[in-house]
């Protein structure tokens, strides 16, 4: 079976994370793109969200900048090249999802010296056959950043990073 995922997304499953880097390198080549560094796939309902980094030249700012998670948009979506592997026991890279453009881009602007930027990417659900939860890291919903395991650990649901959190708390007072 080849659907992992989702059935609007193509994937291309290969030997090693290596491989699937290259196959995407190649295929960025032949069609154009850019691609997506995943490092964290986070499995709702009725979407899914690809947190991963790209080279900050590639974005395309709105006029405003809105606080809060960093988004991305492509035109259009190439292949997600990945492994088995890194799906069940994902490592630092669980794969490469080869993004066309442009990529209309929502949230605060990087610092011009941050040569990539960490982005999250939503995409609608058409078969829903995995369960929820996350693939990798659990990233902060506020920042993208990943929420460090002991945080995860030592409280269980949280679902923003301490940074953002005590942003949150000076904000209340
Ligand atoms: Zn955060």
């Amino acid at each position: 079976m080849d659907i992992i995922l989702d059935l609007k997304i193509i994937h291309s499953f290969w030997g090693s994370i290596g491989a699937a880097k290259r196959q995407a390198m190649r295929e960025v080549a032949n069609t154009g793109g850019v691609i997506l560094d995943v490092c964290a796939i986070e499995v709702r309902d009725p979407s899914l969200i690809f947190v991963g980094s790209l080279p900050t030249a590639t974005i395309e700012p709105e006029s405003s900048p809105t606080p809060g998670r960093r988004k991305i948009r492509p035109a259009a979506l190439g292949t997600f090249h990945t492994t088995w592997g890194a799906l069940i026991r994902p490592m630092d890279s669980i794969g490469y999802f080869v993004l066309r453009q442009p990529l209309s881009f929502l949230g605060t602007l990087p610092p011009p010296e941050a040569s990539t930027i960490l982005v999250a990417m939503e995409i609608e659900r058409h078969f829903k056959s995995m369960q929820l939860g996350f693939i990798g890291g659990v990233p902060c919903i506020s920042c993208n950043e990943l929420i460090p395991e002991q945080r995860l650990m030592a409280i269980p649901g949280v679902r923003t990073c301490t940074t953002c959190q005590s942003v949150k708390e000076g904000e209340k007072k």
